[in-house]
């Protein structure tokens, strides 16, 4: 099928495919309504999941899409390729396929990378009972990431601030201070929450509906916006040795570690994903982030300070704001064949790593 199909202009298009593609291909579809409101377009916001093969199926590979909303783009079209041309599903009735399309709607539809209360949910599955961490080197950043003003003197001043940072400390620190994860800022970036939010839970009540009791469980979250334009790195997120060298041993040697330092990704705190192992006492649990690449990392990370900033200072000119959403799109979701070509294409051999290596002898 044409890649013009498969990937969508908007979250509600997405969702329609999604749905269709699910029935087409004889899955069952369930949906989880978020309840914070509507999209961009006035539509329901829905997460969509379809299981694929048989619920007693003792081996299931899950597929997500859209933790980070605007970077659903990109999974969705993963998503709907291995629905319709069938290589994400299982051949044998020990595995299933479970799909669990625009984890987080909100930010799908509003092309935006957090969710409806401003929380990345790729840093929110942390214990709120626990004080939050602190982190000073995000605090001293906050106030240079989204300064007053998005041009002029104000902005010329936080640009030299943070470049002084970046010289002193070298720009992986800087991103790692920046992208941590923050529970102090509501209003800044990476922020973490104060709660577990709707997406978490709900994904969180979907592992424990559809992956309890099952021998092994293999979780690929689709990402975009770090990494070589259209490569797909596979992230291990998790500090797991015995994970990492079995994640490696499906997927192959170049699966990173955002704690080896060999990861365009700085470590994080609170991923999504990263609860599953808690929620599946017995369960093997596989996690893994597909990681795809889009513009340069400095552009990217400009383009959701802007982003963000925009969203706090809603009354800018419209072309100023009109420029910014574009960017930002742009960052996580590069509008040529040639990238959705490279995209579909790893993503497949992704998807077909984990299914032969779902059906390898449990060790
Ligand atoms: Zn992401």
């Amino acid at each position: 099928m044409a890649a013009a199909e498969l990937f969508s202009e908007t979250y509600k298009e997405a969702r329609l495919r999604f749905v269709a593609g699910a029935k087409r291909a004889g899955g069952q579809h369930f949906e989880f309504t978020n309840p914070a409101g509507v999209g961009a377009l006035g539509e329901a916001l829905v997460t969509d999941v379809a299981l694929l093969g048989s619920p007693e199926a003792q081996h299931l590979l899950v597929l997500v899409s859209g933790t980070h909303g605007v970077e659903g783009f990109c999974g969705s079209g993963c998503q709907l390729d291995a629905l319709l041309e069938g290589y994400g599903i299982a051949t044998d009735r020990h595995t299933a396929t479970l799909f669990i399309h625009a984890i987080n709607p909100f930010g799908f539809s509003w092309c935006r990378r957090v969710n409806e209360d401003n929380v990345d949910l790729n840093r929110n599955a942390v214990d709120h009972e626990q004080p939050p961490a602190t982190h000073p080197d995000y605090a001293e950043l906050h106030p240079h990431l989204l300064p007053e003003d998005w041009t002029g003197e104000g902005r010329e001043t936080a640009e030299r601030a943070l470049a002084q940072f970046v010289a002193v400390h070298g720009y992986m620190a800087f991103q790692a201070a920046v992208t941590l994860g923050q529970y102090t800022h509501p209003d800044g970036l990476f922020y973490g929450g104060q709660k577990l939010a709707w997406s978490t839970r709900t994904f969180q009540e979907i592992m424990l509906r559809f992956a309890r009791g099952k021998e092994r469980v293999a979780l690929i979250d689709f990402h975009t916006g770090l990494g070589p334009p259209g490569y797909g790195e596979p992230i291990y997120t998790e500090l797991d040795a015995a994970g990492l060298a079995r994640a490696r041993s499906w997927y192959g040697p170049e699966v990173t570690s955002v704690y080896a330092g060999d990861s365009s990704s700085a470590p994080v705190q609170g991923a999504l994903i990263n609860a599953t192992r808690s929620l599946l006492p017995g369960t093997e649990v596989t996690p893994l982030a597909l990681e795809f690449g889009t513009l340069a990392p400095a552009v990217v990370m400009t383009a959701m300070r802007a982003e963000q900033w925009l969203t706090l200072h809603g009354q800018a000119d419209p072309e100023l704001a009109n420029h910014i959403k574009r960017e930002m799109r742009a960052s996580f979701y590069v509008d040529s064949e040639e990238w959705r070509s490279a995209v579909l294409r790893r993503g497949r051999e992704l998807i077909e790593r984990a299914l032969r290596g779902l059906a390898t002898p449990v060790p």
